[in-house]
């Protein structure tokens, strides 16, 4: 286990002191966002300390700019060009000045300096006390907030107090556009395809206390405008000064500081882009968003943010007694999921999150099979964009199919608004399994949510082309006893590739040939318009529907009666093994050897069959999982971050309960304790949304199988207590678990029918019901 870097403390993360090699790791743990836009926690007044330890970026999500792949050998259907979130204009700068000796905290003499993440208010406040080198004490105090209710709105209130002197300060307020790109990453997984200057300005405007900046992407044409204005609260005499130079604008305020009186200078910023409003009224509404706010005032929209939270805490809050790391962990870990969600159905969840541009900003399968059960169960409301955004990318994913000669639909292994961005097919296009994740993820998604509108007018018709994808990619082969076979894929697990018959993609398979005839046969019993008008549109008959069917119900499902277990795929077991404990020196994988020489070995990534038992649960007994486990777990890296969460679901199930705990510390702090390294390229959103699964689906023991919710709960030794909340069918129900009991309390919705340990329960609306906990034996490992 990793020591903690920060103290353990229920809703704050607390930095106590600067230090600059942490400096850069602590601009992700501080950054803030609200989905829409996101700030890394870089400090107001600038940084001078060295390159490499530092990042300065302001992200919207789904802004990017389109590059071209260059192949030297390139071949029919990579695509030739990707798409990349970009770094836009630095909106937070407030720069401090006394006597025009510059507030720099790696100069002069920084007594006292504290920064705090307040995870139930939402905003972060820095604390200093700081001394020019020639002894001017100060007191400075900053907060910023970026609004979850005004989406396009960020607050930053800077206030400064004069200690042991009076004298002219200054502050500079700008928005600078500059951004030059610098690209020196050799990890696969942080770069960006950016170089130099990817944006050029259009129009600038300050005037009093309100500007403006518009800016256009080269290539993509996208535009966006960031606006600012201001609010000054103090006795002190001030003036002010406008200016505006290419790429910036800003405003210089020189102010007569008095010993012991404070400045409070507030800056409403805004973000507003052409993605999700009009070209020629950008400007607009960035000018009326910050207007709008400095009417409102800072004190409503801190109140607005607290009541957010409190209404976000009060559904998804997971509250651990007994362990305050993991508390803390927990928390961070669904705040960070709520800043980076986006809250409409243009764009997703990027895989770092607004805190980094590692992996480009792009959307993965990460949002359907990690992410989406967290909202799924706790903000149905949020978890809707995430089908939707599936719908609305598949115009994109239809056009893709065909590029490659298929039928149906192909969606992007990654994207921003929806073309085929990877550029390394056989960890890319070839994970075809990404269709049937989204299905999944719409299955679920109905199931939990009854919202068959959805499915009829829209996730209908996505079920529908990924359906016809798999009978275009599958055939019939005859020494395998004419089974219905899916070859030349890549599964989840990146360290195997080009394979046939990959379990998890067959089965998965299945499962989306399945739902569609299902769907479709119900559409056109009870929705007989909607299913007219998607099958017209579409072109399918009643012929395809058996297809589908017909492959469902033939489809090879790999089997290895010697080792009794689920192979990976049909070459796997006929590999060399290789044995995690020898190949410490070479973490992660990827980064010390070619993938000619990771693909012969068997060796995961990640989990593959045990992703698969854990997906369709129902399908595997508990025999079956613990063989399956005991089979993949010595053969597995862990290199994706992805992979702890799932080991600790299925480890709780076998009954290898330290195994479960040890796998969900890594989970549930990765970040926060910097597991990996590399927190400060940003955070890894599956792997957050991973713990919460890891809490409530491996020691809260609920599965969500089709035909409802199935608890089989299990906390660790050292918890008390175990609380959360789910939603589920239009109700909400609350669980509580200890050491000896259960109890459900159905807080919303008529009745609830759930079931423990198989025994059917009937909820009713506020009766709390209390059940014995079975004691499970631990299994020697
Ligand atoms: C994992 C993928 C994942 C991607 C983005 C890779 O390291 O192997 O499964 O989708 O990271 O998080």
């Amino acid at each position: 286990m990793k020591k903690s870097i920060y103290p353990y403390e229920e809703w704050k993360i607390r930095e106590n002191a600067f230090d600059i090699n942490m400096n850069y790791r602590n601009e992700t743990i501080f950054s803030l966002g609200n989905g829409y836009f996101g700030m890394r926690g870089t400090f107001e007044e600038g940084y001078t300390g060295p390159d490499d330890t530092t990042f300065n970026a302001t992200y919207i999500n789904g802004f990017y700019e389109v590059y071209d792949i260059k192949y030297t050998e390139g071949g029919y259907g990579f695509p030739s060009y990707g798409e990349a979130m970009v770094n836009v204009a630095d909106s937070k700068i407030i720069k401090l000045f006394i006597d025009n000796e510059p507030f720099d905290i790696l100069k002069g003499n920084l007594i006292l300096y504290e920064r705090v993440l307040d995870m139930k208010e939402g905003f972060t406040e820095r604390k200093l006390l700081w001394e020019t080198e020639t002894g001017k004490r100060i007191e400075i105090i900053v907060r910023r907030l970026i609004s979850f209710k005004r989406q396009h709105l960020g607050v930053i209130v800077f206030l400064f107090k004069p200690i042991n002197f009076s004298g002219n300060v200054k502050l500079i307020s700008e928005i600078d556009g500059n951004i030059n790109y610098r690209n020196e990453s050799e990890d696969v997984r942080v770069g960006s395809n950016m170089q130099g200057k990817v944006m050029e300005t259009l129009e600038s405007q300050v005037n009093s206390y309100l500007g403006w900046i518009m800016q256009s992407t080269k290539r993509s044409k996208l535009k966006y405008v960031c606006s600012f204005n201001h609010e000054i609260k103090t006795k002190n005499q001030f003036k002010f000064v406008n200016y505006r130079y290419e790429n910036k604008v800003g405003i210089e305020f020189n102010i007569d500081a008095r010993k012991g009186e404070t400045f409070e200078l507030t800056k409403y910023i805004s973000y507003y882009t052409s993605r999700e409003c009009a070209e020629d009224c950008i400007i607009d509404e960035a000018l009326k968003e910050v207007e709008n706010a400095k009417r409102i005032g800072v004190d409503i929209i801190f109140k607005e943010q607290s009541d957010y939270l409190n209404e976000f805490w009060a559904d998804a809050d997971v509250v651990i007694d007994g362990d305050i790391s993991l508390q803390q962990g927990i928390r961070y870990n669904e705040f960070q999921l709520l800043q980076s969600v986006s809250k409409n159905d243009i764009t997703n969840i990027c895989a770092k999150g607004l805190t980094g541009e590692g992996y480009e900003g792009h959307y993965f399968w990460d949002s359907d099979i990690y992410i989406m059960p967290f909202f799924l169960y706790t903000k149905p409301e949020i978890a809707k964009n995430f089908v939707m955004f599936r719908y609305n990318l598949l115009d994109a994913a239809r056009k893709r199919a065909k590029e490659l000669g298929y039928k149906g639909a192909l969606y992007p292994w990654r994207t921003i608004d929806g073309p085929e961005c990877s550029s390394y097919f056989p960890a890319g296009t070839a994970q075809y399994h990404i269709n049937s994740d989204i299905v999944l993820s719409i299955k679920k998604y109905v199931e939990a949510t009854l919202d068959y509108d959805f499915l009829f007018k829209y996730g209908a018709e996505v079920v529908f082309e990924t359906a016809r994808l798999w009978i275009s990619i599958g055939s019939y082969i005859p020494l395998k006893n004419n089974k219905f076979c899916i070859n030349c894929v890549t599964g989840p697990d990146e360290y195997t590739a080009l394979v046939d018959n990959n379990a998890y993609t067959n089965y998965m398979a299945q499962m989306n040939l399945e739902y569609a005839y299902f769907v479709a046969k119900e559409m056109i019993k009870k929705a007989p318009d909607d299913y007219k008008r998607i099958s017209e549109k579409i072109s399918l008959s009643d012929d395809e529907l058996e297809e589908w069917n017909i492959a469902a119900q033939n489809m090879y499902l790999p089997y290895s009666a010697e080792l009794n277990i689920i192979p990976q795929d049909d070459s796997f077991l006929y590999k060399e093994k290789l044995n995690v404990k020898d190949l410490e020196s070479e973490k992660p994988l990827l980064l010390h050897r070619h993938y000619l020489n990771i693909y012969r070995y068997q060796i995961c990534k990640q989990p593959d069959v045990l992703l698969l038992m854990y997906l369709r649960r129902e399908l595997f007994s508990i025999d079956e999982i613990k063989r399956n486990y005991d089979y993949y777990e010595p053969i597995t890296t862990h290199d994706s971050s992805l992979s702890p969460a799932i080991f600790s679901i299925l480890a709780n199930e076998v009954g290898y309960y330290e195994k479960a705990y040890d796998y969900f510390m890594m989970t549930a702090r990765m970040d926060l304790d910097d597991y990996n390294g590399n927190v400060k390229d940003g955070i890894h959103t599956a792997c957050m949304a991973g713990a919460w699964s890891a809490i409530i689906n491996g020691f809260g023991g609920m599965m969500t199988y089709p035909d409802g919710l199935h608890f089989m709960p299990n906390i660790p030794v050292g918890w008390r207590l175990l609380s959360y909340n789910v939603k589920y069918k239009n109700c909400k129900l609350h669980v509580d678990i200890t050491q000896d009991k259960i109890s459900f309390l159905l807080i919303d919705g008529a009745e609830m029918r759930i079931y423990l340990y198989d025994e059917e329960i009937l909820l009713s609306n506020g009766l709390k019901v209390e059940k014995e906990v079975k004691k499970l034996e631990e299994q020697r490992y």
